[in-house]
């Protein structure tokens, strides 16, 4: 979306200039799923699809929100009334940002917000905290914060989590925030450690796709959040704060100790998922820097097997992209997000871009499923302001 654009959008609805104009990402997930809420490893990149917010403050109280992308009007809400728990449409993003800056003592007097977004919906490419980051980067710079971007990441999780109620982990809002162009984030969801690893396929003769089912998905809906209290009754059976804790050399072990308590095998395939994936993003994170990127294709072909397998969060839609792409062709390929739809994403010699991609297509139109929107991701920058 245009940054120009969003500026005179803003002016034609407010009646005055923004102050300033900001970008925030979304983001592909390259490996380490369902792990962040267990203080794993995540791996996810910057996208080019960006939230763009135009903003202004007030120092009356007052949060007025509009979204081009959203019909109906502007959004006018007081600020002490602002509170969890309510019956929330897309506004509660925003405002879930204000509530937690104020929350947390921060002298936000209010402001007037409009924004555009080219991040899909719901398809697990984290259009949620685009919203999110964009919002909090433009209240740190005009009121002059001074929270680094890691904390900026905590106060839209906490947004998310309790603002808006849904039971996320850190990954998300850490991408839009810190990721940079050309890199994928190596993040420690524990201490929020980092470290950029060059991430430029183009240059090894390699592309990656996005597949976007366009089957939407809920993340406040109950799958997650069983997934989410499964890790964590798994991690109390066998004394550890979080599955991270668990090292991968232990498996087998961990595995047996919590047989008794677990008759269906439910905990342990959870245990299993997570304790294996941040295993793999270690893989990828040694593969990538010693400038292997073909050799991480079967990496995400077993993160893949695990999420549908163990975690059990895939679903017809994201196998076909899975399966298809690899008979055509690709050299790994996994779902990316959430799951329950959204979005896969496959990793491909440059010149089977076409054959893959009309392959999935084909594929779906056999199986009577909506068509996919199936896109190339380059790392792209993080949140940054663009005027
Ligand atoms: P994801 O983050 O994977 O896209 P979520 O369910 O976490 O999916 O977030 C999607 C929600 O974010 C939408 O239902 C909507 O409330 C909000 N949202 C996303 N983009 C916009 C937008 N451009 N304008 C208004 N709200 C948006
Ligand atoms: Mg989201």
């Amino acid at each position: 979306m245009g940054e120009q654009q969003v500026r005179a959008a803003f002016t034609e609805l407010y009646g005055a200039e923004p102050e300033g104009v900001w970008s925030a990402p979304g983001r592909v997930n390259l490996i380490g799923e369902h792990t962040d809420y267990n203080d794993g490893f995540v791996m996810p990149f910057a996208l080019p699809h960006t939230a763009v917010a135009a903003v202004a403050r007030r120092d009356d109280g007052v949060l007025r929100l509009h979204s081009a992308d959203v019909e109906g009007g502007v959004a006018e809400l007081a600020l002490d009334a602002l509170a969890p728990g309510g019956d929330h449409d897309w506004t509660a993003y925003p405002a879930g940002v204000v509530w937690a800056l104020r929350e947390a003592g921060h002298p936000v007097t209010g402001a007037d917000v409009h924004l555009a977004s080219t991040v899909p919906a719901g398809a697990g490419l984290s259009s949620s905290a685009a919203l999110e980051v964009v919002v909090a980067l433009a209240l740190n710079d005009l009121y002059e914060l001074g929270l680094p971007r890691w904390q900026l990441a905590r106060l839209c999780q906490r947004a998310e989590n309790v603002y808006v109620g849904a039971p996320t982990g850190i990954m998300d809002q850490t991408a839009s925030a810190c990721c940079e162009a050309g890199h994928a984030l190596f993040l420690d969801t524990r201490d929020l450690t980092q470290k950029q690893i060059p991430f430029d396929l183009a240059a090894e003769g390699l592309r990656l796709l996005v597949v976007d089912t366009q089957v939407k998905h809920a993340h406040s809906g109950g799958e997650y959040g069983k997934r989410r209290a499964g890790c964590e009754k798994g991690a109390a059976l066998l004394g550890v704060d979080a599955l991270r804790d668990v090292p991968y050399a232990d498996l087998g072990a961990a595995l047996e100790r919590l047989a008794p308590d677990d008759p269906d095998g439910e905990v342990r395939r959870l245990v299993r998922h997570v304790v294996t994936e941040d295993e793999r993003v270690e893989r990828v994170v040694a593969l990538l820097e010693a400038g292997d990127a073909r050799a991480i294709g079967p990496v995400l072909d077993e993160g893949h097997a695990s999420l549908r397998d163990d975690f059990r969060v895939s679903c017809p839609e994201l196998d076909l992209v899975v399966d298809t792409a690899r008979t055509a062709g690709a050299l790994g390929a996994r779902m990316t997000g959430g799951g329950f739809g959204g979005s896969a994403i496959v990793l491909v010699e440059t010149a089977d871009v076409a054959p893959v991609t009309q392959a999935v297509e084909k594929a779906f139109a056999a199986a009577d499923f909506t068509a996919p929107r199936v896109f190339e991701a380059v790392p792209a920058a993080g949140a940054h302001r663009l005027t």
